[in-house]
């Protein structure tokens, strides 16, 4: 614990000290005129291909030496690479965020955040499936205040979705059809 503590004040020092004499900051973004950073010996090193290609996404840690990955959704970073004597070393967890290949790096979401994303497409897609295979159409009416509560609120009832119930509704109106003109007629 001591000998621990006493690397980490000496790792500590020795980044005050770069930090005050290479008025370093504590990360280095990247832009397309800034594709570099300075190391520990204040030498200009250049960051990896894939880097260079999604810089907005990444930064460059002084203090721990790593390179950090943000998510574009949660906007969280991680780690993924650190760095010594002029080469990266790949730090990253697989569990937290995908490396795909070298050529584009490490996925543009975390794990989380895709699996969220996939979850929510094949919902979609599904919605869709199920939309289409009713044969049904989607479009856009203004439904009154009372109608819409209604809806709403006997769907969560019946724990059927919105739009079942309203169709519901409209099927009981249909099938028995009390109206002035016999539609039914009409449409068969
Ligand atoms: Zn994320």
């Amino acid at each position: 614990m001591q000998k621990r503590l006493e690397i980490e004040a000496k790792d500590f020092l020795e980044y005050a000290y770069r930090k005050a004499v290479l008025r370093l900051k504590d990360y280095t973004y990247f832009k397309k005129d800034k594709l570099t950073f300075l190391d520990n010996n204040n030498e200009t090193m250049k960051i990896p291909g894939y880097v260079a290609r999604s810089r907005k996404n990444y930064r460059f840690n002084h203090k721990t030496q790593k390179l950090e990955k943000k998510c574009i959704q949660c906007e969280k970073y991680f780690e993924v690479e650190l760095y010594k004597e002029g080469k990266f070393a790949d730090i990253h967890d697989e569990d937290q965020i995908h490396f795909c290949s070298e050529i584009s790096g490490y996925a543009v979401r975390c794990k989380k955040c895709n699996h969220e994303k996939e979850l929510e497409d094949s919902e979609k897609l599904k919605r869709e499936k199920d939309l289409s295979s009713k044969g049904g159409y989607s479009f856009n009416i203004k439904i009154s205040d009372q109608n819409i509560k209604y809806i709403r609120m006997l769907a969560a009832v019946e724990s059927v979705t919105e739009e079942d119930f309203a169709n519901n509704c409209l099927d009981v109106i249909r099938k028995n059809n009390k109206l002035e003109y016999k539609y039914d007629k009409k449409l068969e």
